[in-house]
């Protein structure tokens, strides 16, 4: 995010000992003389409006007041001495800055009611100008916020839970049991099959899309258009500027600094286009029941080139009774049984050959 600054807005201070409402960088009460105590704090005026006057906004910008330690009249940052009482405020406590008084408004406020005499006073009179008394309501207190119901969790769904857990555990453990538990059985090879396959590719059009910039050169029927692409922090060429909700933080001066938060859309050009990619168009097969399998042979036409190659072979035991299925993983393997030739096989519980041995 970047913060952008808007301009200044004078603050107000209420006096303690009368009740004013007093401009931010007024030293002291503008009904009373009494100057801003240290725990008095700066607050947003109702209707709040850019200082535009030169003097006044390089003293809002030069940062936290300094309290005077013998008056506690503030003064503007760099004094060397109290513009009030002449003392050396090199000692004064600095006011604190930094703290987020809230939303910018820049609308109209209406009059508001004297909380004495009720009469309606400008928003940002400093007393009643009828009663002449203080226009600081009393503050409503906070509503205690009813924290949300909690969520009841069922114990059968948790005693589910766990049953399910045991469950899928112990098939686990009787599947292992099961399938490492063998018996050696006397088999005899008694049937083959194999089954091999080579893809045909074909190149064809193929519509894609991507940034312009990775677009390949060999694209056709480019069209691209400007699509919202990332979002950075600072600002960049071709970038939509985005800002939130102007705000304003106590700089301490008196007066606020109005600020928002913007963030930067970056858009780029985005295109669909065609090309041509590889596609399987066909298969050559080959199969057979001997053990000499053999690749099939592809006549490939001018656009065309062989793919990937798949290849499966079976082997049937004979071992009477019964019969077991056994699925080599290459041709190499699959050449090594003879028909008729004898093993000895390590059979699991669920008919799965683990091992083999030629007799
Ligand atoms: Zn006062
Ligand atoms: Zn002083
Ligand atoms: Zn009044």
């Amino acid at each position: 995010m970047t913060q952008k600054e808007l301009g200044y807005v004078e603050l107000e201070w209420t006096c303690k000992h009368c009740g004013t409402i007093n401009p931010g960088m007024k030293r002291v009460c503008t009904n009373c003389g009494a100057p801003i105590s240290q725990d008095d704090k700066f607050e947003m005026p109702d209707q709040q409006e850019l200082i535009t006057d030169k003097a006044k906004l390089e003293e809002a910008k030069s940062g936290p007041a300094i309290q005077c330690p013998y008056c506690n009249v503030l003064n503007p940052a760099g004094t060397k001495f109290c513009v009030q009482c002449g003392g050396d405020i090199q000692a004064g406590l600095a006011r604190q800055a930094g703290e987020v008084l809230g939303a910018y408004e820049t609308a109209a406020v209406p009059d508001k009611p004297c909380p004495s005499c009720g009469q309606l006073v400008k928003a940002n009179a400093l007393r009643c100008p009828y009663c002449g008394g203080s226009l600081v309501a009393e503050s409503a207190k906070p509503a205690v916020s009813s924290g949300s119901m909690p969520k009841k969790t069922s114990i059968w769904m948790i005693i589910g839970g766990i049953a399910v857990v045991l469950l899928c555990v112990g098939s686990l453990i009787a599947y292992l049991i099961l399938s490492n538990r063998t018996n050696e059985v006397t088999a005899t090879v008694s049937e083959f099959s194999w089954k091999l396959s080579i893809d045909i590719l074909e190149k064809q059009p193929v519509q894609k899309s991507a940034w312009s910039d990775q677009v390949p050169l060999q694209a056709q029927e480019v069209t691209c258009r400007d699509e919202y692409k990332e979002t950075r922090d600072v600002p960049a060429p071709n970038a939509t500027e985005v800002c939130g909700t102007p705000y304003t933080i106590d700089v301490g001066s008196g007066a606020g600094k109005v600020v928002q938060d913007c963030e930067y859309h970056i858009y780029a050009s985005y295109c669909n286009f065609t090309v041509l990619d590889w596609f399987v168009v066909d298969t050559a097969v080959a199969y057979g029941d001997d053990n000499i399998p053999s690749w099939p042979v592809t006549s490939l036409k001018e656009n065309q080139q062989a793919g990937d190659r798949h290849e499966s072979y079976q082997i049937i035991f004979d071992a009477n009774p019964g019969a077991y299925t056994y699925t080599p993983v290459d041709m190499a393997e699959f050449k090594q049984f003879d028909l008729g030739s004898e093993w000895v096989l390590d059979v699991n519980s669920f008919g799965q050959i683990k091992d083999m041995q030629r007799k």
